[in-house]
């Protein structure tokens, strides 16, 4: 492989999306149905149109046609062997010295489009949803907030990834508006709750990961095989009501809070090309029990922003850099803890970090972290305070893996907050 592998499609240095990266979303055309893609600078390739044609018919894709479909669903549930020939056949046909397709004006015009052209969509059809509580920093803050810092931690928190079961039916795409919900909640004086708009609305600096195959019913996939499972990975805004939060989250959790929406990226980057940025997971104290250990198991060095614009503000400005490498659970540990007790896990289930903070104070994922619950407002560029999003504030997260002359990147998700 020359280096760096260079496609005859040119990419801008900083883009997200290399030959490298060729990460799977399903897109809109200006007219017909939608269908599966890959990014490549700022261009998409139809899938649908490469089957057509007769490239990915090989024993992996087990005589099936995936990629006139709406959803990644029947990719993701062929497994590692199809992702990773489709992979090779598109790094070889989009290299900068193969002609088939570089060549080929016809197939050029009908299998490209401007990503500017075409809408793209949720990548799959999720059934099930999962958010883990996986960073340290987050949960020893809000821990800290909510108990003082010597209980800051629950007693199971390093033995168990920490999770709760969330809604998949209002998870978005990027660009979605999301609506500020109305709920219960109790001002700390008042007798008895009230009923109104939240008014501690928050986002959550999250990523997450789509399930492959999937596990049958009462067969826990142990760790060793959890790679096995993971699809790619997205970016993920769990948007949060706050003050709802607080009054309904004891004894069985977030509910309301939580479930009016969630935003993802809509590009899902693979672990294939993720693979240069794996990294070891740092020592975990106290060892974990045997079904959460796994030789070499990995974590990833992805860059993570979150960049917050108000409505008078005429550039977006960041407000956590943090990196995804600060979690303390790897994503092999909260595959084989779900599944452990016989749970199944479908193709296009999602499973997601929890907000990733990091050790310093401009790495909390969250404003309820970054502001310390309201008591420190933050000071926008413009002279603006927030203690929490405002209407017609709009969030924006990105994140990418810094290559040598290249970057892996997710490209971003982004919402803009509607009056309750
Ligand atoms: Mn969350």
């Amino acid at each position: 492989m020359p280096d760096p592998l260079r496609s005859f499609i040119e990419v801008a240095p900083d883009s997200h999306f290399p030959i490298q990266n060729l990460p799977f979303g399903v897109f809109k055309p200006a007219s017909g149905a939608a269908r599966v893609g890959v990014a490549i600078g700022d261009q998409v390739l139809d899938l649908s149109v490469l089957e057509q044609n007769g490239q990915f018919a090989s024993s992996e894709f087990k005589g099936q046609r995936v990629f006139s479909d709406q959803s990644l669903n029947r990719f993701m549930s062929l497994g590692q062997p199809a992702w990773r020939q489709t992979r090779a056949v598109l790094q070889h046909l989009l290299a900068a010295n193969t002609s088939n397709l570089r060549d080929n004006t016809h197939l050029r015009a009908q299998a490209f489009h401007a990503q500017r052209d075409v809408v793209m969509q949720l990548p799959a059809r999720i059934g099930d949803y999962t958010d883990f509580y996986s960073s340290y920093h987050h949960s020893h803050n809000v821990g800290t907030m909510l108990r003082g810092p010597e209980n800051a931690l629950m007693p199971n928190w390093k033995w168990l990834p920490v999770g709760y079961h969330g809604r998949a039916s209002s998870i978005v795409v990027t660009g979605t508006d999301v609506r500020r919900p109305r709920g219960q909640t109790k001002p700390p004086d008042a007798a008895a709750p009230v009923f109104g708009p939240s008014r501690s609305f928050d986002y959550e600096l999250e990523m997450a990961f789509f399930i492959g195959p999937g596990n049958p019913l009462g067969e826990p996939v142990p760790i060793e095989r959890a790679p096995e499972q993971i699809f790619g990975m997205v970016l993920m805004n769990d948007w949060s009501a706050r003050d709802v939060q607080a009054w309904e989250y004891q004894p069985l959790g977030p509910f309301l809070a939580k479930n009016f929406c969630t935003s993802i990226s809509p590009w899902v980057v693979t672990m294939d090309a993720l693979e240069p940025f794996r990294l070891a997971l740092p020592p975990q104290e106290p060892e974990p029990l045997p079904y959460l250990r796994a030789q070499n198991d990995s974590t990833y060095n992805i860059q993570l922003e979150a960049r917050l614009q108000t409505a008078t503000m005429p550039e977006p400005h960041v407000i956590t850099r943090t990196n995804f490498r600060h979690l303390y659970w790897s994503i092999a540990q909260q595959l084989a803890h779900h599944t452990v007790g016989g749970c199944n896990l479908q193709p296009g289930d999602l499973l997601a970090s929890g907000t990733i903070s990091g050790p310093t104070e401009d790495s909390r994922g969250c404003m309820l972290e970054l502001t310390w619950r309201g008591a420190n407002p933050l000071t926008l560029p413009n002279g603006e305070s927030r203690k929490w999003l405002e209407d017609g504030d709009t969030l924006a997260i990105t994140g990418w893996c810094e290559g040598d002359g290249y970057r892996v990147g997710f490209g971003e998700v982004s919402g803009r907050v509607l009056p309750a």
